[in-house]
C-alpha cells in the first residue's frame, strides 16, 4: 500500500518577501479586536446558566407542591407518607431505570422497624441515594422519569475535584443542593404550582421539530423494526 505523504503548501515567493501569511493572520486578529469578548476568564469570572442548564443533581423536599399523583406513588410503593421538608423520593428507581449508565446509582430502601399496629408498620423508607457523578453524561433522562419530581439538575458545573470519591454524592448532599436552587432559581424552573414550567422540560411539548424529523427517517425495513409498509 504506497502511503501519500501531505505537507503545507510551500509558499510563493511572493508571500516570503512580503509575509503574506503573517498579515493575513494579522487581518484576522484585528478584525475580531473591537467585537465583544463572549468568553470569560474562568475561573476568576463565572457566568450563571440558563435555568434549563443540565448541572449537577438535586433531590427535592416535600414542600406541598407536589404533583396530584404524589400521594398515589407513595401508596403504590408503600413508602411512609413523608412529611414537609422530608424527601420527595419514594426509591421506585425509574431515574437508574432511564440512565444510560445505571450503575451510577445506589438506591436502597429498608422497612421500617415498627411493631404490627403501629400506622407505618410494613412502610419503607429511602435510606441510600447515592450518585457517582463520575459516569454521568448529563443527559437529564432520570429528571424526566421521576414520577415525583424529586430529582432535577441544578445550575452547579463546576465538578473539579482532587479525588474521585468527592464525585459520589448522597442523599444530604442531593438534598441540600436542591433546596439551595429551589431558593435561588425555583421560580425561574418551576410553575406557581412548582411543577415543570414547559420550557424547561428536556422534551418541551412544543419541540415538534425534532420529533417530525425522527418520524421522517424511521426505517421503514429493519431488523428491529416491522415492515410498516405492510
Ligand atoms: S443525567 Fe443521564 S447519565 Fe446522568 S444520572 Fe441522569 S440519566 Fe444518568
Ligand atoms: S425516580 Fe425519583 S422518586 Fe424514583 S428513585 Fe429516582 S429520584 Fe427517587
Amino acid at each position: 500500500m504506497g502511503i501519500k505523504k501531505v505537507g503545507a503548501k510551500p509558499q510563493t515567493l511572493v508571500e516570503k518577501i512580503f509575509f503574506l501569511d503573517f498579515i493575513k493572520g494579522l487581518k484576522t486578529t484585528i478584525k475580531h479586536l473591537w467585537k465583544k469578548v463572549i468568553t470569560v476568564d474562568f475561573p476568576y469570572e463565572v457566568v450563571t446558566p440558563p435555568p434549563r442548564f443540565r448541572g449537577v443533581h438535586g433531590l427535592r423536599t416535600v414542600d406541598g407542591t407536589e404533583n396530584p399523583e404524589f400521594d398515589s406513588w407513595v401508596k403504590r410503593l408503600k413508602i411512609k407518607p413523608p412529611e414537609p421538608g422530608e424527601t420527595r423520593c419514594i426509591a421506585c428507581k425509574f431515574c437508574q431505570a432511564a440512565c444510560p449508565v445505571p450503575e451510577l446509582f445506589d438506591i436502597q430502601s429498608e422497612k421500617l422497624d415498627v411493631p404490627e399496629g403501629h400506622p407505618h408498620y410494613g412502610l419503607k423508607v429511602m435510606t441510600v441515594f447515592n450518585m457517582d457523578l463520575s459516569k454521568c453524561t448529563f443527559c437529564g433522562l432520570c429528571t424526566q422519569a421521576c414520577p415525583t419530581d424529586c430529582i432535577i439538575m441544578t445550575d452547579i458545573y463546576d465538578l473539579s475535584s482532587y479525588t474521585r470519591r468527592s464525585w459520589v454524592l448522597d442523599k444530604d448532599m442531593l438534598t441540600q443542593i436542591a433546596n439551595d436552587f429551589v431558593a435561588r432559581r425555583g421560580k425561574e424552573k418551576f410553575d406557581e404550582k412548582s411543577q415543570w414550567r414547559e420550557d424547561q422540560k428536556l422534551w418541551p411539548e412544543y419541540d415538534r421539530t425534532r420529533e417530525k424529523l425522527w418520524d421522517f427517517n424511521m426505517p421503514k425495513l429493519g431488523l428491529n423494526y416491522h415492515d410498516q409498509t405492510a
